[in-house]
């Protein structure tokens, strides 16, 4: 066997040998779970950590092992697994009800709250995931405008509804021509139906001519235009400086309603306030629920009027748990405790992570770089900084399983990351964790260079020597 492959191999079994219970539940969970979870984008192999518990900014497997935690349940919490005002809030809340079938004074103050905080969002509604908001949104852009096809980023990622599920940087599905225009071809998850091309049409982020010869071509008849202000699941690339005014001045010229999905960014400020650029419409979800479910859409008054029940035609929103008592308790709590401290902490947190990560790839001859903006970072392997989803696509390319052996190799010491290479932070996160990953991180990739010299020797580059008397 190679060196390569022993280091894999380790890897493997030492993962095997601290996870037994993980392994045992994995099994059993098959009996009832197709694949033995039940969220595609989360799960691994061999086999997925099972959790017991949090505190703080730590997760214990169903071994007993803590983990730090530097993936925040995929970005959707911001206030570490037992934060003493969530807690307060829900226990108080679940005395007196979950819903109790009307609307409670909960509802606008968590609304004020938010609106209070983001000057663009002047009505809002509640719904129970961002899956819900994006679709609600689309909905209400195009019920707005009375036009029918909505702009999205090529491997934007919305949730799970058909419209999100067009070129959304997910496995499988057809690769089809885009019908409208003459663009390059789409990718329709499984099931979603080939209709969906006839009203959705995709342009590659960070580039705003693209949009503009869209909006030129298809007159009249674009309603939306769907865009993360940080492409999340898309590889975490920022905004380019001057995209999403671009983008605001385009679409405020042809009437076609912008929406930002700030489900992921909110960590950020949300990314709005932070830029001071307002779109028509925006979702949240995630950290706005304090760790429970929840969904927010909203934005221009007039546009949201639409929902008004007593208009002659209004738009008919239901959802039997949206705007839930307990959701929205939470939510009011984590709103209160998450201000402009929170934030520069997880953006110093950001920042310290991206460079330590940097510099620990370049210590350890590794080529690879972070990218991301505040909270919110992402580690790609190659030379090329990602501007948008097929940038993203080439740096993953034929290296899923050095993705899946940093990951692996990453929980065995103690760290939990995403293994398509998401890493966000808790507000009670203490940088002296973020400083230690990065050295570990370091140490990781300096114990697959035998595994990168074997299979990507294009990401080798030969490690300096150290100063003499320097320390590395
Ligand atoms: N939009 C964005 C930007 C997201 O990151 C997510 C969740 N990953 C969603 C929408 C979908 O949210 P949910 O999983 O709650 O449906």
């Amino acid at each position: 066997m190679s060196e390569g492959q022993d280091v894999a191999q380790k890897i493997n079994e030492r993962y095997r040998e601290l996870s037994p219970a993980s392994a045992t539940a994995f099994a059993a969970a098959a009996g009832s779970l197709p694949g033995g979870d039940t969220r595609t984008m989360i799960t691994y192999d061999p086999y997925p950590l099972y959790f017991n518990r949090g505190e703080g900014a730590r997760v214990q497997d169903l071994d007993g092992r803590w983990y730090h935690d530097l993936v925040a349940n995929y970005g959707a919490l911001t206030h570490g697994h037992n934060h003493p005002e969530l807690i307060r809030a829900v226990n108080d809340q679940m005395q007196r009800g979950t819903a109790l079938g009307g609307p409670s004074p909960l509802q606008y103050q968590h609304a004020d709250l938010l609106c209070a905080r983001v000057p663009a969002l002047e009505r809002l509604r509640y719904c129970n995931s961002g899956t819900e908001a994006t679709m609600w949104a689309l909905r209400a852009a195009r019920a707005f405008t009375g036009r029918d096809v909505i702009v999205k980023i090529d491997g934007g990622y919305h949730g799970t509804h058909d419209w999100g599920h067009v070129s959304a940087f997910i496995h499988g599905g057809k690769t089809l021509r885009q019908p409208l225009l003459d663009l390059p071809p789409a990718n329709l998850a499984p099931g979603v139906p080939e209709s969906v091309l006839m009203s959705v049409v995709t342009v590659p982020f960070n580039d705003a001519n693209a949009v503009a010869d869209v909006l030129a071509r298809l007159p009249g008849r674009v309603a939306g235009l769907i865009v993360e202000p940080v492409l999340g699941v898309g590889g975490g690339i920022p905004a380019r400086p001057g995209y999403l005014a671009e983008l605001r001045q385009l679409t405020a010229q042809e009437g076609v309603v912008l929406i930002f999905d700030e489900c992921a960014t909110f960590r950020l400020g949300p990314w709005q306030v932070k830029h001071n650029i307002e779109p028509d419409l925006s979702t949240f979800s995630k950290i706005v629920g304090g760790g429970l479910p929840i969904g927010v859409f909203g934005g221009n008054a007039e546009i949201m009027a639409m929902f008004d029940p007593a208009r002659p035609e209004p738009l008919y929103h239901a959802s039997a748990f949206g705007g839930n008592s307990l959701s929205l308790a939470a939510g009011i709590a984590a709103l209160e405790t998450f201000g402009g401290a929170e934030i520069s902490h997880l953006d110093a947190l950001g920042d310290t992570l991206r460079k330590g990560l940097d510099a620990a790839a370049r210590k350890a001859g590794v080529v690879g770089r972070a990218v991301g903006e505040g909270g919110l970072s992402y580690f790609h392997f190659g030379a090329v900084q990602p501007q948008n989803a097929s940038d993203t696509a080439a740096a993953r390319r034929g290296r899923d399983q050095l993705r899946a052996l940093v990951h692996l190799h990453l929980l065995n010491e103690g760290f939990l990351t995403a293994r398509h290479g998401l890493m966000c932070q808790h507000i009670v996160t203490d940088m002296s964790v973020v400083e230690e990953f990065v050295e570990v991180f370091a140490s990781t990739l300096r114990l697959l260079r035998p595994y990168i010299g074997q299979y990507h020797p294009d990401l080798l580059e030969d490690v300096p020597l150290p100063a003499p008397g320097a320390v590395r």
